[in-house]
C-alpha cells in the first residue's frame, strides 16, 4: 500500500507582522531543529505581503511556504489580484485555494476554485483545494453530495494524470476556528470517500494524493485523526499561530 508522507501546513490566514512572524518562524525552526527528523513535510502559507520575507527565512530550511489563494486571470486589469507567476517570483511551494472563508466571504465558485487550481498547475506551485460541509449540510445528510460537488469540479478540469500534482483539504466548515473536531472516525470517512472520487479519476494517483485535515486541529487531537488510514496531514489555522502549538502537532505526524 502506498505510504503518503503527512504534510502539515499552516494557513495564518490575516494574522500576523512583520515583527510577530520573526518570532514565529524563528521559533520553528528552533523547536524543528530539536526534533531528530521532521516527521513530516510542514508549510505555512501567509498573507501575499508577507511572501518576501517567509521566502526569506525559510529558503534554506526544510520548511516550504506558500499564498492562501491566487487569481484566476494570468495578469491585466484587475485590481487587487495576485496572480500565479507572481507567487513564482517568491518561490511559493503551495497555494490554498477554496478554502471555506474564500467561498463564504467572496461567493467563490466551484468552478473559479477549478480554475486556480488550474493556473497554479501551470505555474508548477502545489495547489491545495479545500473542500467541506456547512452545519445545515451535515445535518441535512448532504456532507458526501457537498464535497463530492465541490472536488468534482476540480477534477472535471485537470487532466487524470495530473492528480497526483495537488493535495486535497477536507475542513468541515462548523470545525473551523470553532474548537469543536470532528471525530477521527467521522474525519476518516469523509477522507475514503474523497480518495474514490479521486480514484475515479487515476485510481493509481489517487492513493498518492495528500488528503488533510483542516477544522480545530491542535496538538492534543492530531495524533489520533493523523493514525487514520486516509489522513495524511492537516491544514492549521489557529493553532499555527503558536510555535508550541504547531511543532506538538508536527511531532504527532
Ligand atoms: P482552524 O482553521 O485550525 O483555526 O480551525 C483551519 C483552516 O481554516 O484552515
Amino acid at each position: 500500500m502506498e505510504q503518503r508522507r503527512p504534510l502539515i501546513a499552516g494557513n495564518w490566514k490575516m494574522n500576523g507582522s512583520l515583527a510577530s512572524n520573526h518570532v514565529l518562524l524563528s521559533e520553528i525552526q528552533s523547536g524543528l531543529s530539536e526534533l531528530s527528523a521532521a516527521p513530516c513535510d510542514i508549510a505555512v502559507c501567509v498573507p501575499f505581503p508577507y511572501l518576501a520575507q517567509a521566502q526569506s527565512a525559510l529558503q534554506s530550511t526544510s520548511i516550504a511556504w506558500g499564498a492562501q489563494d491566487v487569481s484566476v486571470h494570468e495578469g491585466g486589469a484587475y485590481t487587487s489580484e495576485v496572480s500565479s507567476s507572481m507567487l513564482l517570483d517568491f518561490a511559493c511551494r503551495y497555494g490554498i485555494v477554496g478554502h471555506s472563508e474564500r467561498r463564504t466571504y467572496h461567493s467563490e465558485s466551484d468552478i473559479s476554485v477549478a480554475q486556480k487550481t488550474l493556473r497554479l498547475i501551470a505555474a508548477g506551485i502545489t495547489p491545495i483545494v479545500c473542500v467541506g460541509e456547512t452545519l445545515q449540510e451535515r445535518k441535512g445528510g448532504l456532507t458526501e453530495q457537498t464535497v463530492a460537488r465541490q472536488l468534482n469540479a476540480v477534477l472535471a478540469q485537470i487532466d487524470g494524470a495530473s492528480l497526483d500534482k495537488i493535495v486535497v483539504a477536507y475542513e468541515p466548515v462548523w470545525a473551523i476556528g470553532t474548537g469543536i473536531t470532528a471525530t477521527p472516525e467521522m474525519a476518516q470517512q469523509v477522507h475514503a470517500f474523497l480518495r474514490a472520487q479521486l480514484a475515479q479519476a487515476n485510481s493509481v494517483l489517487a492513493e498518492k494524493v495528500q488528503i488533510l485535515y483542516g477544522g480545530s486541529m491542535k496538538p492534543d487531537n492530531a495524533a489520533s485523526l493523523l493514525a487514520m488510514k486516509d489522513i495524511d496531514g492537516g491544514l492549521i489555522g489557529g493553532a499555527a499561530l503558536k510555535a508550541g502549538d504547531f511543532l506538538g502537532i508536527v511531532a504527532a505526524a
